[in-house]
């Protein structure tokens, strides 16, 4: 049965049933089920077919007592001080900034890229200024930036591509870098200065007692039923609702019928050692060797204190969980016709990472998720406007 076709839409009158059912209760469900539930007042049921809410930011507590991300090392990070504000309202926060090293020519150097990296991989002394020339002499100018390919070589030259990103890119996704837009090794920015920290957003922090602590915030109040381990499609049918919000991937939701979006997938290898510290810093990239891209230790990002240290291994892979949307000209074109069929389906809105198959972090699907709600609100103002000059 297609997810366009089920369920029992309009039948939730007189406050029977749910007012909406939002399928995932990742970041994009949980914002718009608290949102809906405690600014419109609406009755909410949330779904999701795993055994826990938070999606891919859960977090929990490991047989040992460590706490790990089960689906991969996740920093908060944004520029948007009302994204921070609204969040702020299910959390406090811990100052966070992440640092990563990446394991090149048998060194551990910084990345991103900056004037260490360079010092250390070439044995030089430049200065800020004198590594603004050095990778003026080394990069290759382009006139147009097509690709991730271009981003690179364009700023730092074919030689720190080739140590740095085309590898690590081609592990990662599968594909050269030369086939990916742009916008996937822009992600990691080049500096000609010491500062060391992974991103350069304004806030940084992690949430004080975790993710899965304020997820449980957000979604509690009376109004907001969690189900989980349910698959949508097991009781969309079953059970009454007005609108459905889903957050799952797009192209399962119409049954394929354009033919499968690419996601891409991860192995997570998740490890406890008998030491207090595996390494010095929270994430180690490996561009080149070994089957993984990365290793994270959590209790540098989390602040834990613990005798013992968790760490997990990511193996990208082509099949399992949708984790990516691979962003490519033509996935993209793809995306397009299951985003008109999306439009057409007026009862259904589509949110989040997989629903809209963009490349976003947490804050930017946050973000989305606040948007879509104030169309939600403008829409049942509508309605109310609307009901309101027939009754009287
Ligand atoms: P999800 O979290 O994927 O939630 C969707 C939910 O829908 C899932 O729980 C799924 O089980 C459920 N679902 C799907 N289909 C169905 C169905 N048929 N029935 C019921 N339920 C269904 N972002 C950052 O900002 N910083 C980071 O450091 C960071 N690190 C990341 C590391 C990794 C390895 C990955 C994969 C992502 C990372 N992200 C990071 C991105 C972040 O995970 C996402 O932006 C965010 O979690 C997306 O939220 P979402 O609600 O859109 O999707
Ligand atoms: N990247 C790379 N080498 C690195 C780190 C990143 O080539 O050491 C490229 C790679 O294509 C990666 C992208 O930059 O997928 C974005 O990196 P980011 O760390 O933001 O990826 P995420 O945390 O989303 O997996």
């Amino acid at each position: 049965m297609a997810g366009k076709d089920i369920g029992q839409r309009g039948s939730a009158t007189g406050r029977k049933g749910f007012d909406y059912l939002i399928v995932g209760a990742g970041f994009a469900g949980s914002v718009l089920a608290e949102r809906l539930a405690n600014e419109l007042d609406k009755r909410v049921l949330i779904v999701d077919k795993r055994p826990h809410i938070g999606g891919n930011a859960y977090d929990r507590y490991d047989d040992h007592g460590v706490l790990i991300h089960p689906y991969g090392p996740h920093i908060f990070h944004t520029n948007a001080a009302d994204i921070r504000d609204y969040l702020s309202r299910f959390t406090e926060w811990r100052p966070y900034e992440h640092h990563v090293l990446a394991s090149v020519d048998g060194q551990l150097v910084p990345l991103p890229i900056n004037l260490d990296t360079v010092n250390r991989l070439y044995g030089m002394t430049l200065t800020s200024f004198e590594m603004t020339s050095w990778l003026d002499s080394v990069a290759e100018k382009k006139t147009e930036i097509n690709n991730s390919e271009d981003v690179i070589v364009n700023k730092v030259g074919r030689e720190l591509y080739n140590k740095f990103f085309r590898g690590y890119t081609r592990k990662q996704w599968g594909l050269d870098p030369s086939e990916l837009d742009a916008s996937v090794t822009a992600r990691v920015p080049t500096r000609t200065n010491r500062d060391a920290r992974y991103f350069n957003d304004s806030f940084q922090a992690m949430p004080l007692h975790g993710y899965t602590r304020m997820f449980e915030k957000m979604l509690a109040h009376p109004n907001i039923k969690v189900m989980l381990n349910t698959d949508y499609r097991e009781i969309a049918g079953l059970l009454p609702w007005d609108h459905m919000v889903y957050t799952g991937p797009i192209d399962a939701f119409f049954d394929f019928e354009f033919g499968r979006l690419p996601y891409r997938s991860l192995r997570f290898e998740h490890r406890n050692l008998p030491t207090a510290q595996f390494q010095s810093v929270g994430t180690v990239n490996y561009p080149n060797d070994c089957a993984y891209t990365r290793i994270s230790e959590f209790k540098h990002i989390t602040g834990q204190q613990h005798p013992t240290t968790s760490v997990v291994y990511e193996y990208p892979t082509a099949d399992g969980d949708p984790y990516y949307p691979v962003p490519r000209p033509e996935n993209a074109a793809l995306y397009k016709r299951y985003e008109e069929a999306a439009e057409r389906c007026t009862d259904v809105t589509f949110v989040g990472r997989l629903a809209t198959y963009k490349y976003y972090n947490m804050d930017q699907v946050v973000g989305q998720a606040l948007t879509a709600f104030k169309r939600l609100r403008a829409r049942h103002g509508a309605v109310e406007a609307g009901s309101g000059a027939t009754d009287g």
